[in-house]
């Protein structure tokens, strides 16, 4: 599932496409998402103009002159991707849910097979106190020691799970919350309650330095994401433990043969990977 840094990939790429230009055409051609696209969207989009485009945990908001927003969810599978020169037009493909022109001039196309994905407009204004808004905690971008101890001072649940919980931290997903506990020293079943400030000092730190680098690197194209002009992520090629049971982590002392190396363990229905050797 693309998760921040894919889904900011995703928003640099849209904005010099998609920001202050104007929506001239929009063909939705499956309305079935999570959230079936409301008939009035395409009423909504047509002809207006583009103010920004903000990004909030996994959620694009694309502001519109009208006073309505464009809020445009990922799912689990869903890619974006910008077509504007001669030299590559645009084929439709399978799963393209949502075509979109503007005089960029450029075609937007969305694609979601596994159509979890969501796309409909809401008025701008009361955008943040309406769900999914109005439930989601600090973006992990701007998340500090700060604001995220108090906010694990009642959870008893592991860092791990908490992490993953869009209400406190919002924009950690499952790679990069693993990558994140292993980077911080820190074993994603410890309870949230018992991480001392400087620890969680230490995990903000890492949280940040990972999202910064992964995004550097276009975000992690496991399955379904890519840029927008269709090229992948290689942010997976510098993965530390997700993804790599019975291997030892970089530079670790431990021997994967006597400890069976990075272990793969389900919480809360998702993997976990880890070292035991380095997180405690
Ligand atoms: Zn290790």
């Amino acid at each position: 599932m693309p998760e921040l840094p894919e889904v900011e990939t995703i928003k640099r790429g849209l904005q010099p496409f998609l920001e202050q230009k104007t929506i001239q055409g929009l063909q939705v051609n499956r309305q079935d998402l999570r959230i079936p696209i409301p008939d009035n969207t395409r009423q909504m989009i047509q002809g207006q103009y583009v103010q920004f485009i903000k990004r909030h945990g996994k959620y694009l908001c694309v502001e519109l002159a009208n006073g309505q927003t464009i809020v445009w969810h990922m799912g689990m599978s869903g890619s974006v991707r910008v077509y504007h020169d001669d030299k590559e037009p645009y084929e439709p493909q399978k799963h393209d849910h949502i075509v979109m022109t503007t005089d960029a001039p450029a075609t937007i196309v969305f694609n979601d097979p596994r159509r979890f994905g969501m796309f409909y407009t809401h008025p701008t204004e009361q955008i943040q106190n309406t769900p999914p808004f109005s439930q989601m905690g600090c973006d992990a971008l701007q998340s500090t020691a700060k604001t995220l101890y108090p906010q694990l001072q009642n959870k008893k649940s592991p860092i791990k799970t908490v992490l993953l919980d869009q209400a406190i931290v919002a924009g950690l997903g499952n790679i990069y919350v693993c990558e994140a506990l292993y980077k911080a020293r820190i074993s994603p079943f410890k309870p949230a309650n018992a991480l001392s400030f400087s620890e969680v000092e230490t995990l903000s730190k890492h949280i940040d330095e990972i999202l910064a680098e992964a995004i550097q690197k276009g975000g992690s194209s496991l399955k379904d994401h890519r840029m927008t002009d269709g090229s992948m992520g290689y942010f997976q090629n510098f993965f530390g433990v997700y993804g790599k049971k019975g291997v030892a982590c970089p530079h670790c002392t431990c021997d994967p043969e006597q400890t069976g190396g990075i272990k793969q363990v389900k919480q809360a229905g998702r993997s976990t990977f880890y070292c035991s050797e380095k997180q405690k």
